[in-house]
This record gives structure tokens, sequence and C-alpha cells, in this order.
């Protein structure tokens, strides 16, 4: 078997895995990375990106129809058609163009990449098997001083429902071959609600089956209801607090339970399972490394040591958040620690975006984290009905929200949920990882009109002199 040597291995190609690699690479440590399938992980290829590219054209598909009836802005179209299949080629295009950025900074960088299934064989081996066009014949056996583990994460099956035929996860949502008459999904998460709006959108009856009594859990209740209030709009049913047991005899429905312990059938044509990621612990060796584990997820300290020495692990492996951004941080991390730079992951705050309709977005503590972290805190809300750019794009719903300690204004926390919200997430990250006050939002000029000024207004509520309501 051919044998490598190499200062810093890399399993997994994903957002992880490719800018740990990219960053190694401009430091001058000798890297390699497998991967296994495609270069940009599950983020580029079947997550972030495809889903996002799907919902831009749900949204003007939606808006096209809009335009067919009467209109406030006077536009009127015919009844529009899609082409989902052209949709589809689309959203390939966005996502190949990004996964061949990925490849071409890799090279530029001087990084190793082999495509192929890793082996953990100890915290200092791997073994690859070839996959792919293109990939040599050979097993390969790689040596290294430094072992990153950035495998990622795999969707969560329904006990009782296994994934085929007309029940799919995201990876199949995300190209779909024709619109389904009536989609049911499963789980009202991020995948669950994101997806869920782009299927009603492109057409489909769409039903949403929760186990909780509320959708969107990681929001608080007052973010999620112009959610709420849009899924109402668009007609996607809730059935929340109910339990999937199961398909019925004939398998074109599923069964579900109440609390009350009802059980009921709801007919679809494609059930689209959303219940959650769970870490890509299986298959590849890492019971081999006996390393602590954190539940379900691979357990790092502050700087993505395991328990083993020299062996590394970041993203979706290490639990929760498991967003693409986290693991890009992380990657970034161990590639400056193994070149030497004291660095530790302690952010202030990860914000969470959901792209749904309206957008949310969090960062830092809400009012309700913060009391139950027995911080004092102020807060303050001002709605997007106040403010003069989201009436000129007619999405007035929502509002942005800043929390703040009362003693020295030092701001803990930034929600907003709105059309466009997610772009004001690098404001809310940025005033929170620079230690912000009331104040210095306040004294900032924010461009007008703009939905930013919402930002400002908020802060400047909270001061008790919020100018614009
Ligand atoms: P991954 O991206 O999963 O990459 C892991 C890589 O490792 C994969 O390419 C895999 O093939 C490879 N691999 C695994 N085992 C081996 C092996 N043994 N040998 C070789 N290669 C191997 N996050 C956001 O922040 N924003 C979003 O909008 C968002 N939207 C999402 C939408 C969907 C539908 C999904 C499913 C996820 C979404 N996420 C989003 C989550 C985001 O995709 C993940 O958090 C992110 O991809 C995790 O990065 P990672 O590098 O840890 O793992
Ligand atoms: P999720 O954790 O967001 O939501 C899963 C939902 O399914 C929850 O509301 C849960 O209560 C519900 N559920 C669980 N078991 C159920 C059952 N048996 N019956 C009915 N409902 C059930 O998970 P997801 O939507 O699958 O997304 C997975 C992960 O992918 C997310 O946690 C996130 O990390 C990532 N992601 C992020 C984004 C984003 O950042 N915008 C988008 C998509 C996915």
């Amino acid at each position: 078997m051919e044998t490598q040597t190499t200062k810093f291995l890399i399993i997994g190609g994903g957002p992880g895995g490719y800018v740990a690699a990219i960053r190694a690479g401009q430091l001058g440590i000798a890297t390699t990375l497998v991967e296994g399938e495609q270069l940009g992980g599950t983020c580029l290829n079947i997550g972030c990106i495809p889903s996002k590219a799907l919902i831009h054209a749900a949204d003007a598909f939606h808006q096209a129809s809009s335009f067919a009836g009467k209109t406030p802005l006077g536009i009127q179209v015919d009844v529009p058609r899609i082409d989902v299949a052209q949709t589809v080629r689309w959203k390939d295009s966005v996502v190949r163009r990004l996964t061949g950025g990925v490849a071409a900074l890799l090279k530029k960088n001087g990084v190793n990449v082999i495509k192929g299934w890793a082996r953990v064989v100890d915290g200092k081996t791997v073994e690859v098997v070839p996959s792919g066009s293109g990939a040599a014949s050979e097993p390969l056996r790689i040596t290294c001083e430094h072992l990153l583990l950035a495998t990622g994460s795999t969707e969560v099956a329904l006990p009782g429902i296994p994934l085929g035929g007309r029940v799919i996860s995201s990876t199949q949502a995300l190209s779909p071959t024709a619109i389904p008459k009536r989609l049911l999904v499963v789980g009202a998460g991020y995948i669950g609600l994101e997806l869920g709006i782009v299927y009603r959108k492109l057409g489909a009856e769409v039903t949403v089956v929760e186990a909780l009594e509320r959708i969107l859990p990681l929001y608080d209740d007052e973010l999620v209801k112009p959610v709420s209030a849009s899924l109402r709009k668009l007609g996607v049913q809730l059935h929340l607090g109910c339990k999937v047991q199961g398909l019925n005899v004939a398998g074109d429905a599923v069964r579900i339970l109440d609390t009350q312990g009802k059980e009921s059938e709801l007919s679809a044509d494609q059930v689209l399972v959303a219940i959650g990621r769970t870490p890509r612990t299986q298959g590849w060796g890492l019971e081999s490394l006996l390393l602590d584990m954190n539940g379900r997820a691979v357990k790092v300290d502050d700087q993505c040591r395991t328990s083993m020495r020299n062996v590394w692990a970041i993203g979706d492996l290490t639990g929760e958040p498991m967003l693409a951004h986290r693991a890009m941080a992380q990657g970034d991390m161990v590639a400056e620690i193994i070149a030497g730079h004291k660095h530790r992951f302690a952010p202030n705050a990860i914000a969470a975006v959901c792209f749904t309709d309206p957008e949310i977005v969090a960062a830092g503590l809400s009012p309700q984290q913060a009391e139950h972290a027995g911080l004092d805190c102020i807060h303050a809300s001002f709605p997007f009905a106040a403010n003069g750019r989201a009436m000129t794009l007619e999405a007035s719903d929502g509002f942005v929200r800043v929390v703040a300690r009362r003693d020295n204004h030092l701001i803990v926390g930034w929600q907003a949920v709105g059309v466009g919200v997610s772009e004001l997430s690098t404001a809310f990250s940025q005033s929170l990882e620079m230690g912000a006050c009331l104040e210095d939002i306040a004294g900032t000029i924010h461009a007008h009109p703009t939905l930013g000024e919402a930002v400002h207004e908020a802060a400047l509520r909270a001061l008790g002199r919020a100018l614009h309501i």
C-alpha cells in the first residue's frame, strides 16, 4: 500500500475542513484533505447554498404569481409557469461555481486534496479508499502529525419510516424532478419550514407535523409570531403537538398521534423528514480512537482539541449549533493553533438565521435567556411598520430587538424578524463581538433609508429616546 506523510491531515472537505485546509496552506503547513464526496460538504452541495437558491427561486415565482392578480404596485402579468428542471439546473450551476471555487482555493494554497473515503487506523494514521472518477485505484495510507476530524453530520430518520420512495430527506427535496401535489413535512425546524415554504410557493399543498406545541423551538414566541402568520397566509397547514407513528398500510398516508392520544391519517404524495441532524460518527473508524464523547458528538475543548493529543475535531461532528459559519471559524482556528498562534474558540455570539418568510435572526441572548442567566437587562424593539425602507419594500412586518445590561448598557443580544433581516446578522455579531453599548449604536449614523435604521432605533428606544416611534 502506498504511504504518504503530511503534517496536517483533514478528514472531510465541508466548510469546517476546507477552511482549515486553506488557512493551513496560507500558513505554510503541509496539508492533506480527504473528501469522499464533493468539496464543500453538506453546506455547498446539499445544505445552505442549494436551499437558499431554491428559496430565492420560489420567492421569485411566488411574487410573479402574485402579479397575476391585482397588486398595489400596478404590475400585471399573465399567470406565470415554472420549469422546475431548469430551476434545479440553475441551482446546480451555483453549487458547481462554489465547489469549483473551493477546489481552486485549495490548489492555490498548496493543499493536497485526495478524493476518497478515509478510515482512521490510529491517531496518526488514516487509510483512504479512493472514490469517484479520476480517483487513484489503490488504497492509500497517510500518516500525519495532526489529525483533524471534520466529517460533519447526517440526517436523522424517523423510526418506522425509512427514507426511500415517497419518503425523502432534505437532499432529495433540494433536487425535485417535479413538485408533488401534497407534501407532508415532519418537523417544523429550520429545514422543515425553509423547504416547506419553498414547496408551498412552488404550488404544493404543504402540511407540517411538529412534535412540540410550537414551530421553530429555537427562537422565542415573539420572533416566531410573524412566521406563523405568514404560514397561515400562505396556506401551510400546521399540526402541532403531533407525533408521526408511521405510514399507513397502503403507504400513501402518515399516521399521526396528537397529545390527547387521538390517531389520524394525513395523506401525502411525498413526505419530507426534517427532524434534525446527527454527528457523522459511524463507518470511518472513529471508535478505534476511544475519544471522549459529548452525547453523540465528539467532545472538544475551547481549542477544538479532542481527548487524544493532536487529534482535533470541528463542525457538526462536535454537535450543536450545527451551523456552517461555526464550522468555518473552528477550522480557521485549528489551523492557526497548529501554526503556533494563540487562539481559543470563545465567541460572544454565533448568529443563527432562519431563512423562512419572513427571516429570523438571533445573536446573543434573548430577554428570557438573559433573565435565566441571572442578568438584569433592559430590552426594546423597533417595528418595521415604522421604517421607511421596509414600507418601500412592502415588508413592514417584524421588528428588531436589542437586549442590554441595565447597569452599563452593554449589549448582550440582538434579534430580528422580517424580510431580508438575515443581512442584519453582520451588524449584530460585530456589535456583540466588539462589546458595543447602547450608546455606541445610538451614536452611529445609520444610512437612510435602510432596514438597519431599525437597529439604530431599537438602541435609541432602549435608551428611552427613539425618534421615529
Ligand atoms: P459537512 O459540511 O457535513 O462536511 C463534512 C464532509 O466530510 C462531507 O463532505 C463528507 O462527504 C465528508 N466526509 C465524511 N466522512 C468522511 C470520510 N470518512 N472520509 C472522507 N470524507 C468524509 N448552516 C448554516 O449555517 N446556514 C444555513 O443556511 C444552513 N442551511 C442548511 C440547509 C440544509 C438543508 C442542511 C442539511 C444544512 C444546513 N446548514 C446550514 C448546516 C450546515 O450545512 C452544516 O452546519 C455545515 O455543513 C457543517 O460543516 P462541516 O464541515 O462540519 O460538515
Ligand atoms: P431542527 O432541529 O431545526 O428541527 C427539527 C424539528 O423536528 C424540531 O422542531 C423537533 O421538535 C421536530 N421533531 C423531532 N422529532 C419529531 C417527530 N418524531 N415528529 C415531529 N416532529 C419532530 O432540525 P432540521 O430542520 O432537520 O435541521 C437540522 C440542522 O441543520 C439544524 O439544527 C441546523 O443546525 C441545520 N440547518 C440550519 C439552517 C440555517 O442555519 N438556516 C437551515 C437548515 C438546517
